[in-house]
């Protein structure tokens, strides 16, 4: 029998125990409590209101936003249940600006500062799942080019066992640092430079994953793949107009390189150097 939630305390708890969708095993970086839940908070819309009628707090800690932008993201076919978990676990709101705090769990992306964006949650989780191509535990290193505000690298940290992630403009880079505190997530590293290098270091990695389009997909990024890894990033179509992207998937396999082109997406440009 479904137990009525004792209102509003428990609330959180009770829709994170009782959701099928936020499967998986417990994550320490985001499992501390949550410290004011507003009544209003459960009835919280998802969609932009003219009026935000929250009377305490943006109501955006509550584990029921998120619950339902796991939701969303099922029904338009993201079925890997890590993934799924991963997206569910950590709060998007914390990594936009606080005129942009609403809109954080709808299906879009958000402006982070210095002409960059914070992709859909649509695109980050499906680039995951692509990622994961089907695998079951945590991926080995992986290689995010794009930091930005931090959330991919945060989503990702869940789902590999290290993490590096570099970001091209020092702005980004710092307040990712900031943005990812709170959740002092030991096995992400943050990197300062140009992505288009890799980060040798780290390499062979089990998968990279960027978060800007290129014309073309860097050496460097296939020479670091490790055989049997997967590469998934936005690329220009060749011969589109207008810069038009696709998502690009490549498998470095003892025979060489396999690659698929998938749909549509629209990244920010792969830029060379640092600024
Ligand atoms: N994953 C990010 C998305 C940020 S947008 C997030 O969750 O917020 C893509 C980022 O890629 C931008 O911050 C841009 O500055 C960065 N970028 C573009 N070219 C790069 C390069 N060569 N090396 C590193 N970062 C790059």
């Amino acid at each position: 029998m479904k137990q009525r939630p004792s209102f509003p305390a428990k609330l959180d708890d009770t829709l994170a125990r009782n959701r099928p969708n936020t499967v998986g095993k417990v994550v320490t970086a985001t499992s501390k409590p949550v410290a004011h839940i507003a009544p209003a908070a459960a009835a919280v819309h998802t969609r932009p209101v003219a009026v935000a009628v929250v009377p305490k707090g943006h109501g955006m800690e509550s584990s029921a936003v998120r619950t339902r932008m796991v939701q969303k993201l099922a029904a338009q076919g993201i079925s890997d249940p890590q993934v799924l978990h991963a997206m569910g676990a950590i709060e998007r709101h914390r990594f936009v600006d606080s005129a942009l705090i609403n809109q954080a769990y709808e299906d879009t992306s958000l402006p982070i500062g210095l002409g960059q964006t914070i992709s859909k949650p649509g695109v980050v989780s499906r680039m995951l799942e692509l990622m994961r191509n089907g695998q079951t535990g945590q991926l080995g290193r992986v290689l995010e080019i794009g930091t930005g505000c931090g959330y991919q690298a945060a989503v990702l940290s869940l789902l590999a066992t290290e993490v590096y992630s570099i970001e091209r403009l020092r702005g980004l880079h710092d307040k990712a640092r900031d943005n990812l505190r709170h959740l002092r997530l030991a096995n992400l590293h943050l990197l300062f430079g140009d992505g288009m290098e890799g980060y040798a270091k780290g390499a062979p990695y089990a998968a990279i994953i960027a978060a800007a389009g290129g014309e073309a997909v860097p050496q460097a990024w296939v020479d670091q793949l490790a055989v049997g890894g997967r590469l998934v990033a936005p690329v220009v179509t060749v011969g589109a107009t207008g810069g038009a992207q696709a998502l690009l998937v490549l498998d470095k396999t003892p025979n060489g390189v396999r690659q698929a082109i998938l749909e549509a997406v629209h990244f920010v440009p792969l830029k060379s150097g640092v600024a």
